[in-house]
């Protein structure tokens, strides 16, 4: 059993808590105190070594929660896990929970043969009943005060009020920005509005607050860090929540276009997306799998059969995201991380967790019943932009249930390009699509503001939403149209309008080509300079649509998810047919493949790594595929077998050690001479190179140099190695941050090692596409860009506006700077003198 310690400066409020607690549960949990210091003179304190105590005194395997009250005892109770041997104090949880309510709520939960994570889940949620209960009470004693941070009457609180200032409110993302922001402080902080009152912690408490432009807000915060919390938050106000305030130019256009006289035979929706599309309906019809109802035994277990779903569900997201950052952007690609948002909701796994023990129902149906609420909630404000977040909760509350029930996820497959028709379409399956086999979308319900919306925007497919009389109408195969900017409907085509249709599509075809065409220049800087702008992919399909973007070759083949989706490793064979594919796509342009990069928040589960405490520094990459030939050679074969008819390089991921490039290219001999014993040609010349993204690579730069053709940079994982902090981890998202000195420096010092060594090094992290990076990443010496396709027009648009001289000197002063903001600042004040706006 979970057992609990409770730490307090007063020894009284120690022993009382443990008095009301074993109360609840008869004294059957054990609870340790470790209350006060033993100083008759100053009693009042707290002392790591009667914290360590305590946890001696009930340790249990399965879990120690040490909840304490504020200040020093948070310092006590990390100092006294230093001291425990290190599988001790690897179950040993301290838990920011308020002291009272959360020792009464984890003693409850523990009895009930919870572990550990539901203890700790039961206690974070403690404060909710009460808070619901006085949510009308609040408000009014709120004390009224300035917009600066004030000190209430008790003197343990503080207090913010201020006015949102942007256009849409604290919809989604500035509500995802305040949410990550809040969950970086212990403080408890709570959002007041007209009486509701939200946890900003939760982001779908603060999202159905409603909160829009112009309403007043009032945060109190309670806790050690409650004035630096309260501080940030102002700032993050005071720069609009984060929140762009000009309307994307595409959602613009749909707006703009007013009413017009419908000709007869047509009918209009809403637009949602520019375009023309003409084509065959194919009908879908996405479903929330049927939950049943079923009574339970141990509600404890239930709850951690959802934890675990709600793990694998925010895994699977982390590849769409990655998938949709490839298609769409990076930035339509944050609706994900947003989803991500809504998984970890505490208020809403609490409330998961309430239902199932009060009901003693299912994990499915609990969940299920939660997430229709908590969609409703959104479904009845005013706002329409926030009730289109219904739809957001429904698609992440699909995919637990998915998880939950064991079901595969069933891609959408067309056999000829047609346009999508459908009730309503979550961002899920939009981020699925490509303009190449849906030609428009058409769907019931929805609006231009929905996620799913915006995905189509980003992915150039005409849209229109919002069609609720249509829809029920049309049948599977019928051949309609559509205007994505105007919302016409086309049911019935006459031979006329469909030639008239069919010319405008062309006109809007060649309008987009033309924008294409402008971003298929070479990339040179103004002085002539020839820099590399690649893409990065994930398939062989997604290297055609690169080339749309002006992608100038591959600089990161993600082979990993060519592995993904599956129950098995793909042979040698498959392999081959993607690679030829994407080489083939690329007509001659350079495609660098990279070997499997699995593991960390690319899970496979076939390859059997199994769960490990810390999977970024695990058994991932070129450390797993070193370990299992089985899975390497056939690779490397497939690979040095693509080199035979087009110009492939090889880069192996995660390289840390000169050691292990030996091992790897002892392996690459190995396919090598297999492929010559059978005859087989490749490129014998063929560039291997490495990513350069652990810290360690940096040191030994100049020895790796030696013994390979290229460096590419991987920001993602170099910032989070650098920065000790986990890239999914959003506590930790303000230190991850590319333009960090340390990060920069690491940059600069292998592109040394490269440059004295006469190999290139280019750059394949997330960093290559943002363009006000760009002329620092010249400026330090490198020559190769490769990043997600739709940012390659604006970098070289970068690039078009740059000297080399210019660039050099950035980077000299950059690696001058002392700060992540000091060297963003310049970087933008350059940008305005040298660029194109940023
Ligand atoms: C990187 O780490 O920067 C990188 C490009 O690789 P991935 O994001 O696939 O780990
Ligand atoms: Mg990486």
């Amino acid at each position: 059993m979970v057992s609990l310690v409770i730490v307090s400066h007063s020894a009284a409020l120690a022993d009382g808590v443990r008095e009301l607690a074993s109360q609840m549960v008869q004294g059957q949990v054990p609870i340790a105190v470790a209350g006060g210091i033993d100083d008759p003179e100053h009693p009042i304190g707290t002392d790591p070594m009667k914290v360590l105590a305590a946890i001696e005194d009930v340790f249990s395997p399965t879990g120690v929660v040490v909840l304490m009250d504020l200040g020093s005892a948070l310092m006590s109770a990390e100092m006294a896990l230093e001291f425990l041997p290190p599988e001790k104090a690897s179950r040993v949880f301290l838990c920011e929970a308020p002291l009272v309510e959360g020792a009464i709520a984890a003693a409850v939960q523990a009895l009930s043969g919870g572990d550990a994570a539901s203890v700790l889940a039961e206690a974070r949620g403690a404060l909710l009943p009460k808070q619901s209960q006085l949510a009308p009470f609040l408000d009014q004693s709120a004390p009224a005060g300035t917009a600066a941070a004030a000190e209430d009457a008790a003197g343990q609180r503080e207090t913010l009020r201020l006015t949102v200032p942007n256009r849409l409110g604290l919809h989604a993302r500035p509500a995802a920005k305040l949410v990550n922001l809040a969950a970086r402080f212990e403080a408890l902080i709570e959002i007041r509005r007209n009486g509701r009152v939200a946890s900003a912690k939760s982001v779908n408490q603060v999202a159905t607050l409603g909160a829009r432009q112009g309403d007043e807000l009032i945060f109190t915060a309670s806790g050690p860090d409650a004035a630096e919390a309260l501080q940030a938050i102002q700032e993050l106000a005071a720069a609009n929540f984060g929140d762009p305030d000009e309307e994307p130019a595409a959602l613009a256009a749909v707006r703009e276009s007013g009413p017009d006289q419908l000709p007869d035979g047509l009918v209009r929706g809403n637009p949602a997306s520019p375009g023309i599309a003409i084509g065959p309906i194919a009908l879908y019809h996405p479903q929330m799998p049927a939950v049943e109802s079923r009574p339970i035994e141990d509600p404890a277990a239930e709850f951690r059969r959802l934890l675990a779903a709600i793990e694998t569900a925010k895994s699977e997201l982390g590849v769409v995201r990655q998938k949709a950052a490839r298609t769409a952007g990076a930035a339509e690609a944050d609706i994900f991380e947003a989803h991500v948002l809504i998984l970890e909701d505490p208020a809403l796994q609490h409330a998961v967790n309430e239902r199932i023990s009060r009901e003693k129902i299912n994990a499915e149906a609990a969940w299920l019943a939660e997430i229709e609420e908590t969609a409703g909630r959104y479904t009845e404000l005013e706002d329409p932009y926030l009730q289109a977040r219904a739809q957001d909760v429904l698609d992440v509350g699909q995919r637990v249930l998915r998880q939950l029930m064991d079901i595969q996820v069933q891609p959408l497959t067309f056999s000829r390009p047609a346009i999508l028709v459908a009730e309503e379409l979550t961002p899920s399956d939009t981020a699925q699509l490509t303009p190449e086999n849906v030609l428009g979308i058409l769907t019931a319900r929805g609006g231009a503001t929905a996620h799913s919306a915006i995905l189509a925007r980003a992915l150039g497919i005409p849209a229109v939403v919002g069609a609720t009389h249509i829809v029920p109408q049309l049948t599977d195969g019928q051949e309609i149209a559509l205007d994505g900017e105007t919302g016409q409907v086309w049911l019935a085509l006459s031979a006329e309008t469909k030639e008239e249709l069919v010319e405008k599509r062309a006109s809007w075809l060649a309008e987009r080509q033309a924008a294409q065409k402008k971003a298929q220049a070479e990339a040179v800087t103004a002085d002539g300079v020839r820099i590399e702008v690649a893409a990065n992919i994930g398939t062989s399909r997604d290297a055609e649509l690169a080339l749309n973007f002006g992608a100038e070759g591959v600089g990161l083949y993600r082979t990993e998810f060519l592995f993904m989706d599956r129950r098995q490793p793909p042979s040698e064979e498959e392999q081959l047919t993607a690679y030829r594919a994407a080489a083939a796509a690329l007509a001659g342009r350079p495609l660098i493949i990279r070997t499997l990069d699995a593991g960390g928040d690319k899970p496979i589960p076939y390859l059997e790594i199994g769960h490990e405490d810390n999977p970024f520094l695990g058994w991932r990459a070129l450390r797993y595929c070193l370990d299992h030939p089985d899975i390497f050679l056939p690779q490397l074969r497939a690979i040095l077998r693509t080199s035979a008819d087009h110009p492939v390089k090889i880069m192996f991921p995660m390289v840390g050690s000169l050691e292990e490039l030996h091992r790897a290219k002892a392996v690459l001999g190995e396919a090598r001479a297999s492929l010559s014993g059978e005859n087989r040609p490749f490129d014998d010349d063929i560039e291997v190179g490495i990513m350069i993204e652990i810290p360690s690579a940096i040191f030994v730069a100049d020895h790796l140099a030696t013994e390979v053709d290229f460096f590419s940079i991987g920001t993602n994982d170099l910032t989070q190695y650098m920065m000790a902090a986990d890239r999914g981890n959003a506590r930790v998202s303000g230190l991850i941050n590319t333009f960090n000195p340390a990060v920069i420096r690491s940059i600069h010092a292998a592109a040394r090692a490269a440059q004295e060594h006469g190999i290139w090094i280019g750059m394949c992290g997330e960093m290559a596409g943002n363009p006000l990076a760009t002329p620092l990443l010249v400026g330090l010496g490198l020559t190769e860009l490769s990043m997600n396709a739709p940012a390659i027009p604006a970098v070289k648009e970068a690039l078009q506006a740059l000297t080399m001289e210019s660039a050099g000197r950035i980077a000299e002063k950059v690696l001058l700077m002392s700060s992540a903001a000091e060297i963003e600042q310049y970087l933008r004040a350059a940008a305005e003198m040298f660029g194109p706006p940023l």
